[in-house]
């Protein structure tokens, strides 16, 4: 079982790179390999929470 994603056709919000994505599933977070940056990722089962 593979733990890290990369997310095809996803653009870096912060340096903009390309394929440079990917997802810690453990960690529930998106690093960029290319400038570090990190997104926190919502699990889809929280997903009902920013309906309220
Ligand atoms: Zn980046």
């Amino acid at each position: 079982m593979t733990l890290a994603h990369f997310l095809d056709g996803l653009r870096c919000a912060d340096c903009h790179a390309l394929d440079a994505l990917w997802l810690d599933a453990m960690r529930g977070l998106v690093e960029c390999r290319e400038c570090g940056h990190r997104v926190t990722v919502i699990p889809d089962h929280l997903d009902e929470r920013r309906n309220s």
